[in-house]
């Protein structure tokens, strides 16, 4: 029933050997089990590899889930003012410290809470400076003046480089397991303790939008308090996280009398509101 280590056709063998039609399908038994039993030949690449390359502007728009609002103006956008569409160097930086390679759609969704987040320059202010990297360390601040030390001025212990002073310093780590806490309390919600999550605010899929809300105030006021208390080796206390927070929620009560927008948090400010009476008693 072989010929060059292929299955003859059925029609074939019923011709040659009078097979009924009955047998067609332990023909095709015996066909399944004889493809079990080599494996597929590899297939040849269609185009040279490409891991190097990063996608263009236009594939990113083809091959991500949701295109953008206005996409043949962003298109000519692009081509107008031939936006380079290799990664900035603050995104391979921190790919380099997470240890992790983010992909098109995560550092997207990073620059578009970056960019929608709120609507409050204090809150934009220190998550752009965040994302950017603006913050002068001790490293870099080393590199201006040899004199000074290089190390990070909370635990002495290791150079104070930038995901160093944001994330792993043992002073800082208590502060960001408070955070995780306060985010449990007031969504249920256990966000996972990775520095893509609560320094660019990547949060995971299906989240509710309300909780979502919630945790990117949280998130903006814990960066706000690192960054209020630059160079201080004092250790954070949350009291002051949720203190920014009120003042926000009040804000954006008085917001909402005056912008279409605010609405938007109405709801979501909910379980913040019975989180904030308990903790105030
Ligand atoms: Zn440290």
């Amino acid at each position: 029933i072989l010929t060059n280590d292929k299955l003859c056709p059925f029609k074939q063998l019923q011709a040659k050997h009078n097979i009924p039609d009955s047998l067609c399908f332990s023909y095709l038994q015996i066909q399944s089990w004889l493809r079990k039993q080599k494996p597929p030949p590899a297939l040849e690449p269609l185009t040279p590899p490409q891991q190097e390359r990063h996608l263009s502007i236009l594939e990113a728009l083809c091959t991500q889930g949701k295109p953008p609002s206005k996409p043949v103006s962003f298109l000519y956008h692009d081509i107008i003012h031939k936006l380079n569409s290799a990664k900035p160097k603050f995104t391979l930086v921190w790919e380099l410290d997470f240890q992790q390679e983010l992909d098109e759609q995560q550092w997207s969704k990073i620059f578009k809470a970056n960019r929608k987040l709120t609507l409050c320059t204090t809150h934009i202010e220190v998550s752009r400076k965040v994302l950017y990297q603006w913050h002068l360390v001790p490293t870099s601040l080393q590199r201006f003046n040899p004199h000074k030390s290089d190390l990070c001025w909370r635990c002495q212990a290791y150079p104070g480089m930038v995901y160093h002073v944001w994330w792993t310093c043992a002073k800082i780590i208590p502060f960001w397991t408070q955070i995780s806490n306060l985010i449990r309390d007031i969504t249920q919600i256990d966000l996972p303790m990775q520095p893509e999550r609560y320094l660019l605010h990547l949060l995971p899929l299906g989240i509710p939008k309300s909780a979502q809300y919630l945790m990117y105030h949280v998130l903006i006021s814990a960066l706000q308090a690192i960054s209020k208390n630059w160079l201080s080796s004092h250790p954070l206390t949350l009291a002051s996280c949720i203190k920014a927070i009120e003042t926000t929620r009040k804000y954006k009560i008085m917001a909402r009398k005056a912008g279409p927008q605010a609405h938007l948090g109405e709801t979501a400010w909910n379980s913040w509101n019975i989180f904030y009476s308990r903790v105030e008693k």
